[in-house]
């Protein structure tokens, strides 16, 4: 039997929000998106060194194909997501990750004709180097929003071990019903992702955390598990619906009560955590030899039909909102994200990049920033600990250095600052581009 009845236990801060829901997607059924006639791929959808191309201007391309490279091992490849061919390689304003960089045009044949891919039976026949290598080369990357390559948060430290996981199911971000959905589609595959984790990592503990509010993905799981031979292993941990408790760093406190350092990750105290959609992209990479090419997402919020929809990498967002039957006449504003932690994006030829969870459409109540009052309310709320309100002065004055100084890095952009602050300051979106400014400077 799975252990249901590990509680999970918070110490001290932080402070936890109540947010509206509004999951308006979450009974709907993943639907797979037409095939867009063009793509626009970034070769930069992941933390660390950008990618090089590695086709040129006409080159014909197989879906799953390698077209961005890099020769560092911290380095992830991008690859074709659909059949066809390469059109234009150019310079591209990524809203979502606020960054400049290039991406590859390719226009489809309309035929998506795939590489070969080799699948694996046996999963004990690959090393873990081998597995470690499926995993970089397919180019996945933390699919919760964090796009950091997968293959590199599975190698183990040189010295010491991990000896927790977590798979992460908690999806507090309001709208967003995508990881719900892949756990209820996809849940065999999150398993078996799950399992690899588990093989390349050997941890003493595993747990798998769900929001409580999701009893069915929580049941389907376990049902899964129960015929694995995980199910003795693995505690499954309703998580109480709180804000943000998905931040992984929260998470960690909410569930093992251990806090992560302001300056460190989660591998500094042991614990790797992955969200399932990550596991269900590792599963992917090693089991079905399949490229990084699509995912799932919600689109929701001011648009005629909200959907689950399994979409293209590199598949513009006018694409997507047309098959969602077009924007009602309340929105205004089109956001790459969920409301918290989103991007506003500035055309809707603007591409979907890996990682990216939802395409919302929002109604934007315009409210002019004004000068801080000094109030407090953003450090109350900050569960990072930090002073949000200092972060954005500095950021505002070009101030990037203090910002590092006063642990910028530490930032989850959870967007609370933003969402309290009475003097409407985007508080979050100064922080994000001071981040940006500090790995300019690099
Ligand atoms: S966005 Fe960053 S600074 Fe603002 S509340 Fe969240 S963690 Fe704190
Ligand atoms: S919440 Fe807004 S007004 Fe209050 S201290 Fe923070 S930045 Fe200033």
């Amino acid at each position: 039997m799975i252990n249901n009845t590990l509680k999970p236990k918070y110490r001290g801060i932080p402070q936890w929000f109540k947010i509206p829901e509004y999951k308006l997607t979450a009974e709907y059924f993943i639907k797979t998106l037409p095939l867009p006639d063009r793509v626009i791929i970034p070769l930069h959808q992941h933390i660390g060194p950008p990618s090089y191309p590695v086709v040129k201007i006409g080159d014909k391309v197989l879906t799953g194909q390698k077209i961005g490279d890099s020769d560092e091992f911290r380095g992830v490849p991008v690859h074709a997501t659909v059949s066809g061919k390469v059109v234009d390689i150019i310079s591209f304003t990524d809203v979502a990750h606020n960054k400049e960089q290039q991406a590859i045009v390719i226009e489809s044949d309309g035929k998506d004709e795939w590489i070969d891919m080799q699948t694996i039976d046996d999963l004990e026949s690959l090393s873990n180097e081998q597995i470690i290598s499926k995993i970089r080369d397919a180019g996945v990357v933390g699919m919760g929003g964090a796009i950091y390559p997968a293959h590199l948060k599975l190698t183990l430290p040189k010295s010491g071990r991990l000896e927790t996981v977590i798979l992460n199911g908690c999806e507090c971000e309001p709208y967003v019903t995508a990881d719900y959905r892949v756990m209820l589609e996809y849940g065999e595959k999150v398993i078996s992702g799950l399992k690899i984790i588990t093989k390349l990592i050997s941890p003493d503990n595993i747990f798998i955390a769900i929001e409580d509010n999701k009893p069915d993905a929580i049941a389907h799981l376990t049902t899964i598990l129960e015929k694995s031979n995980l199910n003795s292993k693995v505690k499954m941990v309703p998580i109480k619906l709180k804000y943000p408790v998905g931040a992984r760093e929260l998470l960690v406190k909410a569930l093992l009560s251990k806090e992560v350092p302001l300056e460190g990750r989660c591998r500094d105290i042991g614990v790797l955590v992955h969200n399932v959609s990550t596991a269900k992209a590792i599963h992917e990479s090693v089991i079905e030899g399949r490229p990084l090419v699509e995912q799932v997402i919600t689109v929701s919020g001011g648009v005629k039909n909200p959907q689950n929809l399994l979409v293209r990498v590199g598949t513009p967002v006018k694409n997507i909102i047309d098959y969602c039957g077009g924007i009602t006449d309340e929105a205004n504003q089109v956001v790459l994200g969920g409301p918290m932690m989103g991007s506003a994006v500035p055309d809707t030829e603007t591409p979907l990049t890996r990682g990216t969870r939802c395409l919302l459409l929002n109604n934007n109540q315009i409210r002019n920033e004004v000068d801080c009052i000094h109030c407090g309310r953003c450090i109350d709320a900050c569960s990072m600990r930090l002073n949000p309100s200092l972060l954005a002065k500095y950021s505002k004055a070009g101030r990037y250095d203090d910002c590092g100084e006063a642990y910028i890095d530490a930032c989850i952009e959870c967007g609370v600052c933003t969402y309290v602050c009475p003097a409407s300051i985007p508080i979050t979106q100064y922080i994000k581009s001071a981040k940006q400014q500090l790995s300019l400077m690099e």
